[in-house]
């Protein structure tokens, strides 16, 4: 579908709202479906919390809600929507595949269309390593693709510990919780998987050893090396080391590529089989199809779930063969054959390629991130603005408490931006980073606009405060 389509199709869907993008609302406190969430649903629901909303619709980088407000979605379902919701490639492959009478779930058996989405995602892998290739249809949620990728390097070395970074999110199930970065989820749990080992991560501007200024000296990983090559360091060779190149969730923290070039060294070198989690950052979301690609390694074992699904729920693990040691049934589940997830993911893949969408990227993030940067120079708490693509975040600081991150501060812009018709999250340290994650399609118009409600909000936020 032709841009000049599409965007009669997004005036149709703006057309009849109560607000539009950059007008003021109030939350509806009457909301029944708000309300009726709060009552019924678990107290450990997140998101709703700060995005007080009941989604009615929702088109491209648009959602309303029931009671007609317009949102600009720059959470996009945490990163997945590569193309933003209900795009019309993603909505004719359901549909089609819907009609065409094939199962919807086959277990792990195969199909024509699974076929082809192993296709599709094989060719988007460096071919260095898709020559050697396997992949491992998870249960669909990046937490389970984290778990079969421990379970790989377990059984593929023999080794019993793992090692991870500060900072790093992987998932709440019981592996991959247990490497967290994050005390908050972990502090009242007790039996997560021992035998893992932290280490630092490249962050340059709060460098965990004291060593960075503006950028990472690499200071980090002259320890990870000693820790691995030291007879006395106390911690035994690990199964594997599992890394995120930009860290997400943990505040959106890309990785100096010289660093990561010497960490993929260290374990080649120690023969440690190195996880690269792409489950945010994958698919073209930082500019190139997998955030590695910016420093030019090869993962042994690459994780990827959110948007290779095309909105849908998909996972898998995709590694060198080997490592492919372990037996039959060392990973089942039931949900890894959702086929209406391969089509959805085919469409999207094939979509990123036709349209070029790594350079659209690379430069309508350019773009939003020199709008951050100008609304930096203009703020008193705004520390660090960092990212790769459109995997953008803002940290929040408070000046007069030794530039530590004021999560406060960051949860009130994140709601002066929702009441201004943006959505957009917070993370990292005590959340003080304002998080950007829009639909990849988002045009140079639409960022404008990100970037003005923004603004807005930051000046708003810090007028409350003063
Ligand atoms: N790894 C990374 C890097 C993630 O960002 C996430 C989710 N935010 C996960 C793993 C876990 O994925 P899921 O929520 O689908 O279990």
């Amino acid at each position: 579908m032709d841009k000049e389509v599409l965007s009669q199709k997004y005036d149709l869907f703006l057309k009849g709202a109560e607000t539009v993008p950059g007008e003021k609302r109030e939350v509806n406190s009457e909301n029944k479906y708000i309300i009726r969430q709060s009552e019924r649903e678990s107290n450990a629901r997140s998101y709703p919390r700060r995005l007080p909303i009941a989604i009615k619709e929702a088109k491209g980088v648009y959602i309303k809600d029931t009671d007609n407000n317009v949102y600009i979605d720059c959470l996009a379902g945490a990163g997945s929507l590569a193309l933003g919701h209900n795009h019309p490639v993603v909505q004719e492959a359901i549909i089609r595949t819907v009609n065409s009478d094939l199962p919807l779930l086959t277990l792990d058996i195969t199909t024509p269309i699974k076929e082809e989405f192993v296709d599709e995602i094989f060719s988007c892998l460096p071919a260095d390593f898709a020559k050697d290739a396997k992949i491992q249809f998870c249960s669909p949620s990046g937490s389970d693709a984290i778990e079969a990728a421990i379970k790989l390097v377990k059984i593929a070395t023999g080794r019993k510990g793992m090692m991870a970074f500060h900072g790093g999110y992987h998932g709440m199930t019981n592996g991959a919780l247990s490497m967290m970065g994050n005390l908050g989820p972990k502090n009242n749990i007790t039996g997560l998987m021992s035998d893992v080992h932290f280490l630092p991560y490249s962050y340059a501007y709060r460098c965990p050893m004291k060593a960075c200024e503006i950028k990472c000296n690499l200071t980090c990983g002259n320890y990870i090396e000693n820790v691995l090559t030291d007879p006395e360091s106390g911690i035994v060779k690990p199964a594997g080391m599992l890394m995120e190149v930009v860290q997400g969730e943990g505040g959106v923290i890309p990785a100096d590529e010289e660093w990561v070039r010497q960490v993929r060294r260290i374990t080649q070198e120690q023969d440690i089989p190195l996880i690269i989690d792409e489950v945010q950052s994958g698919l073209a979301r930082t500019g190139k199809i997998f955030a590695f690609e910016h420093s030019g390694i090869t993962p042994d074992v690459l994780v990827l779930s959110k948007a290779i699904g095309g909105t849908l729920p998909l996972a898998v693990v995709i590694y060198n063969k080997k490592l492919d040691k372990w037996g039959p049934g060392s990973h089942a589940g039931t949900f890894r054959g959702n086929q209406l997830a391969m089509a959805a993911g085919i469409a999207t893949i094939k979509y990123i390629k036709e349209n070029n969408l790594l350079d659209h990227v690379t430069k309508v993030g350019n773009r939003l991130r020199k709008h951050l940067e100008n609304v930096m120079s203009s703020s008193n708490f705004i520390g660090d603005v960092r990212g790769k693509g459109l995997m953008l975040g803002v940290e929040i600081i408070n000046k007069q408490d030794n530039n530590k991150p004021y999560g406060e501060l960051a949860r009130m812009i994140q709601r002066e931006c929702f009441l201004r018709g943006l959505i957009i999250e917070v993370g990292g340290r005590y959340s003080g980073v304002v998080r950007f994650l829009p639909p990849l399609i988002i045009t140079e118009e639409q960022i404008d606009q990100v970037a003005q409600i923004f603004s807005e909000a930051v000046k708003a936020a810090e007028g409350k405060i003063a």
